[in-house]
């Protein structure tokens, strides 16, 4: 990969500014700050690989493309960020679908018009099932403060408790009344049989793939970019020398893990994947499978071939004997796990406001990224923080 060395191979040389995470927040500053500002950008990850979280990697026995930290479906609505991302993929025309099974039986999701009518063995037309769920989420305050209020008020109590409530708990292992209501907002709630899983105007996958997004962006940085990977920054000596020499520095790592925890750990959920080849042509059908109950400990699914129907592999394919499914189960994070989501407590959120304080008066560090804000960013999210901040600093790097 051009601009790639491993830590062995790191000659002396001076760096404008250093990035910590090779994620879509350090992908997106190191080429803003090297195509636009013509800076030496040094980015460096504990990990063998580019593109955090949003890395794929091919299964070898059947060739599908998975996803290696859970699925990754990008979608936008905003303009900027679609334009930027298409200077180094094009998308496919790829809409995500979801299903969910609950006592035995499969149900489109988002919760649609198909879900309300299957759910209550109804025939309602949109404006019938809309003065129903009304009915049935009058329970709900006004403003709701927590997801349990949030999602009653959405969808009423019986869609709450049936699609919603065990796959929370199963998910957050947290009293939902104590999440935030943002969390259940993500999904919409439709009167019409639209089952698409995203309400943005642009979706897609790379064409080529994650991996193949992520070299185009460094192929475009050319030698002012240099990649060190398997590098922590916290104990690796050359980083910690340029650590002493206060380099601009733009750190995408958990911002509680930058102060050492000192006002206590951030809390987060993570996950296991659990990867099988089965000696199915198709699996489930479709590409994400949710569980709504507690009976199956998994909380999804994912088939990855149906995330690429254009490829000719899996079930597109003839005579395909074999797919890939990975099953995803939430769990506590431990410092040893990957942090994925983050619980957002109240709790959490008074510990963020003090490492905040602390990094306000950083001079020559920001902070970015899901990790860096402990924010629950899609990539799209990532990417737009990624451009702002990028604007806010460029006078000052
Ligand atoms: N959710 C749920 N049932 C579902 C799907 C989602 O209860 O079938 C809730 C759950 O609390 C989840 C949140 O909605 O954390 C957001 O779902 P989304 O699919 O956006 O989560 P992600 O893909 O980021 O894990």
């Amino acid at each position: 990969m051009a601009g790639v060395r491993s830590k062995k191979s790191s000659p002396e040389r001076s760096y404008d500014v250093l990035i910590v995470g090779a994620g879509l927040f350090g992908l997106t500053m190191a080429e803003r700050l090297i195509r636009e500002l013509g800076k030496r950008v040094l980015l460096i990850d504990r990990r063998d690989h580019i593109g955090g979280n949003c890395a794929s990697e091919v299964d070898s026995i059947t060739g599908i493309e998975c996803h290696k930290y859970g699925a990754h479906l990008f979608h936008t609505s905003d303009q900027r960020v679609w334009d930027y991302v298409n200077q180094f993929t094009s998308f496919t025309n790829y809409v995500h679908k979801v299903y969910i099974t609950h006592k035995g039986e499969v149900y489109p999701m988002p919760i649609n018009l198909g879900t309300i009518n299957q759910f209550f063995h109804s025939s309602y037309t949109p404006d019938e099932a809309r003065a129903e769920i009304a009915k049935q989420a009058s329970s709900a305050p006004a403003h709701p403060t927590n997801l349990v209020e949030q999602g009653i008020s959405l969808i009423g109590k019986p869609l709450f408790n049936a699609f919603i409530k065990n796959y929370t708990a199963k998910q957050w292992q947290t009293p939902a009344e104590e999440l935030s209501p943002e969390i259940i907002k993500r999904l919409p709630v439709r009167y019409n049989y639209n089952n698409n899983y995203f309400k943005d105007t642009y979706e897609g996958l790379p064409v080529d793939g994650y991996g193949a997004w992520f070299q185009n962006i460094v192929a475009k940085c050319g030698k002012n970019l240099e990649i060190r990977l398997g590098i922590d920054y916290f104990t690796d000596p050359q980083i910690a020398k340029l650590r002493r020499s206060d380099i601009f520095t733009i750190y995408t790592g958990p911002i509680d893990r930058y102060y050492d925890y000192r006002f206590g750990e951030l809390k987060w959920r993570s996950i296991e994947l659990e990867k099988e080849v089965v000696d199915v042509d198709d699996f489930q059908g479709c590409p994400v499978m949710n569980y709504a109950d507690l009976d199956q400990k998994f909380t999804r699914i994912h088939e990855f071939k149906h995330f690429h129907p254009e490829r000719n592999y899996g079930c597109y394919a003839e005579g395909s004997d074999k797919t890939v499914i990975v099953r995803e189960y939430s769990k506590t994070w431990t410092r040893d796990d990957e942090p994925y989501y983050p619980v957002n407590t109240a709790e959490d959120r008074e510990k963020l406001d003090q490492y905040r304080a602390l990094a306000e008066n950083e001079s020559n560090i920001i902070f970015g990224g899901r990790l860096g804000e402990y924010a629950y960013y899609d990539m799209d999210k990532t990417i737009a923080a990624a451009l702002a901040k990028f604007d806010e600093i460029k006078d000052r790097v």
